[in-house]
């Protein structure tokens, strides 16, 4: 597949890089791309003609690429009334975080995103609205992704090219988005579940299970739970021996 998916690329150089991977990741059951209908190329086509190939590969990132004991916290769907309070705690540790935000929530919460940013956090997408993406076709992703980072780079600096696509849910077409657009698709390998538990005992657990060098933990921004499992958590990580940083410390 990955002989046929290079023959491909040498005889179609319209496609690019990032959906050169795609097509590899996904191979076509039908058995690889139709070599067959190449186009026969000038043997020098006007430089104006050729397409400009991306350097950009979309990565699928669950943990960090270290072996250092380092942790990675997130925290989804805000920015909400809980941003505040999540921001005092990460000052009050020193400690940095990234924020995937939703962009309708952004819109409407211009403050909250510059206080975000300003407390040396990092701010990412988690779309407009929250759909799961794999309901939805390519260009309807591309305007969830696009809306969110047009509202973000309008109150921000710098925006992380990640997404982190809602309820953790993608596919073909989501990474092939992710490629066009420039995004790595940001995940994690370990979840607080602080969206289902109420009890902060049964959140700190779940938050350090499984916690490992280069994790990246999942709470969000919005639950009660969370303001009052983080200090504990924060607390029990360093204890074992890890520091915090952020994803673009390691994700560029
Ligand atoms: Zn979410």
């Amino acid at each position: 597949m990955a002989n046929l998916a290079l023959l491909g690329l040498l005889l179609l150089p319209q496609i690019t890089a990032a959906e050169e991977r795609v097509a590899a990741d996904f191979p076509d059951p039908d058995g690889g791309m139709p070599v067959a209908e190449a186009p026969v190329l000038p043997e020098d086509p006007p430089a104006a003609a050729e397409p400009k190939q991306r350097e950009f590969s979309v990565q699928v990132i669950r943990g960090l690429p270290t072996e250092e004991k380092v942790v990675a916290l997130t925290f989804d769907d805000g920015p909400r009334g809980t941003a505040g309070k999540i921001l005092a705690i990460l000052r009050d540790k020193g400690v940095p975080g990234t924020f995937f935000l939703l962009g309708a929530n952004a819109g409407k919460n211009p403050a909250l995103v510059a206080e975000i940013t300003g407390a040396g956090c990092e701010i990412a997408n988690h779309t407009w609205s929250h759909p799961s993406l794999t309901k939805l076709g390519r260009d309807e992703i591309a305007a969830e992704v696009e809306r969110c980072t047009a509202v973000l780079a309008a109150q921000a600096a710098e925006v992380r090219p990640y997404l982190r696509p809602p309820y953790g849910r993608w596919d073909e077409d989501v990474l092939a988005v992710c490629a066009e657009l420039g995004y790595h698709l940001v995940l994690w390998d370990v979840d607080s579940r602080d969206w289902e538990y109420d009890c902060p005992k049964t959140v700190l657990k779940k938050a350090l299970t499984g916690l490992k060098p280069g994790s990246i933990v999942l709470f969000h921004d919005g639950p009660r739970v969370t303001l009052e499992v983080l200090p504990r958590f924060i607390d029990a990580v360093r204890a074992r021996g890890y520091r915090f940083v952020l994803i673009s410390d390691y994700i560029r």
